[in-house]
């Protein structure tokens, strides 16, 4: 059984093929839009806005492993435990964004 464990491994999954080939799968499977905020009622789908700092495509929606890789190695090119979530949404999975301010957000919503 192949392990996901260190960057390195990481790193070397995601150049993959086999995972270009499978997240090329789940996007088209998915329309391009994604699923989170699809439960929400919304629609985010993938943009073609260019990032000069980058020097790329913006990058808009991931494909993510609804089980982690590192913990489930064995599902890491299965398709139904994959999903497309735009970079918001995956952020928030994994904790990586600041809850907005509360008070901003009552105001916002005041309109
Ligand atoms: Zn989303
Ligand atoms: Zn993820």
């Amino acid at each position: 059984m192949k392990q996901y464990k260190t960057p390195e491994q990481k790193r070397k999954f995601y150049d993959s093929k086999e995972w270009k080939r499978t997240r090329e799968e789940v996007k088209e499977r998915d329309n391009y839009e994604c699923q989170e905020c699809k439960r929400q009622g919304l629609v985010t789908i993938d943009t073609n806005e260019y990032s000069e700092r980058a020097k790329r495509k913006k990058i808009q929606l991931v494909v993510d492993h609804i089980k982690e890789l590192e913990d489930h190695p064995e599902l890491a090119l299965e398709i139904d435990n994959l999903e497309t979530l735009c970079v918001m949404c995956h952020n928030i999975k994994h904790g990586r964004v600041f809850k907005p301010n509360i008070n901003k957000w009552d105001h916002d919503e005041r309109w």
